[in-house]
């Protein structure tokens, strides 16, 4: 009797970036799966993260054509035989993935993850294996590309959450939304009263803002150069916010807070706004930095530098807490997302791109 394989194929849509600065076209692919720890996941909805543009941007096409997408939402269709946390029928969120395996996976600190770089950035499972190999496309990007009808995800990366709430407005908690909120509640623990400036105030800065607010901080001030940006970081829980292209931040953080500030938030990755970062720090102070750089190794007076990578969040705790946040009032992320069809991705990266719309979220299937 021949081999009988029980992999399974399925038919799926996907928006390919074959070239640099895309556009993306939406193709007919084939994707294998999902193997027993995977899930195969019928995307509804998927934010667009910076990240996912920073990839359009500079991405080499010799190294082949990749599906995008790291904000997903969606419900479970197929479940592998050893996943236990969801069944058939679930509506999951989708965030960022880790090993489970290496030490920092197993002492509860994924986003440390020493294989945080491959089970992201791989467009591979963490054996290699790309389920998209047929078509002669990647994917896996952060365990899923979610620029997709269907994805597969794994345990590591997948939220359950509660069949009532929209998938829609779910869907961006689980990178950009997450990195904002968990770096001021979860990395620096800003404790009530303590000064914060945030600098930038996109869909990631202002996630710091309500997050900052939540913690109690006074003053919180928000930097951009986007008056539109600024007003909603006023309505979101800025105390104070600057416009960088009128004012001068530093002058004014002095005038506002008499000194310098305790802790900074920095999305920008300007090379200007990653020195004043520092220069505008309180002693023992700290700047957390949100674009993959680190600071110098010491600062005076016991000045630190954070590099953070997705807030510290465990994801199955920390989406579950954002939710109920947003339910409660506190956390009005939907304030600034805006809605597109999946055919319209391009126009929806143009419109971040260009500053329009804070956070972009694409309507891929019904619920
Ligand atoms: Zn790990
Ligand atoms: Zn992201």
């Amino acid at each position: 009797m021949a081999h009988h394989s029980d992999t399974q194929v399925h038919k799926i849509q996907a928006a390919v970036l074959r070239r640099r600065s895309g556009p993306l076209k939406i193709e007919s692919l084939e994707m294998e799966g999902p193997r027993d720890d995977e899930v195969l996941v019928r995307i509804v909805a998927s934010g667009i993260c910076h990240t996912d543009i920073s990839f359009v941007d500079s991405w080499d096409e010799t190294d082949g054509p990749i599906v995008l997408g790291h904000e997903g939402a969606g419900v479970a269709e197929q479940v592998g035989k050893s996943v236990k946390s969801v069944r058939r029928g679930d509506h999951v969120v989708l965030s960022y993935q880790s090993c489970g395996r290496c030490r920092k996976c197993r002492s509860g600190h994924p986003a440390d993850c020493e294989n945080f770089y491959e089970a992201n950035f791989g467009f591979a499972r963490l054996d290699g294996s790309n389920a998209l190999q047929r078509s002669g496309v990647r994917g896996h990007f952060f365990g899923q590309s979610s620029f997709a009808t269907h994805v597969l995800a794994t345990e590591r990366d997948i939220v359950k959450v509660p069949k009532k709430l929209n998938m829609e407005v779910l869907a961006p908690l689980g990178c950009g939304l997450q990195t904002g909120a968990g770096t001021v509640l979860n990395s620096l623990a800003v404790p009530k009263g303590a000064s914060i400036a945030i600098f930038g105030t996109g869909a990631v800065g202002l996630a710091a803002v309500m997050a900052a607010r939540i913690a109690g901080a006074n003053p919180i001030i928000g930097v951009d150069i986007k008056p539109r940006r600024l007003e909603l970081a006023l309505e979101l829980g800025a105390t104070h916010v600057i416009d960088n292209r009128r004012d001068k931040a530093d002058a004014r953080i002095t005038d506002i807070t008499g000194s310098g500030v305790d802790y900074v938030v920095e999305t920008t990755g300007d090379s200007k706004m990653y020195r004043l970062s520092m220069d505008m720090l309180n002693p023992h102070g700290t700047t957390a930095f949100l674009t993959g750089i680190s600071g110098p190794d010491s600062l005076p007076e016991r000045r630190t530098t954070l590099s953070i990578i997705q807030g510290d969040a465990v994801p199955q705790l920390f989406i579950p807490k954002l939710i109920a946040l947003h339910q409660a009032g506190q956390f009005p992320y939907d304030r600034f997302l805006k809605f597109y069809d999946f055919s319209e991705i391009n126009k929806a990266i143009a419109d971040s791109r260009r500053g329009d719309t804070i956070k972009p979220v694409l309507r891929i299937s019904e619920t």
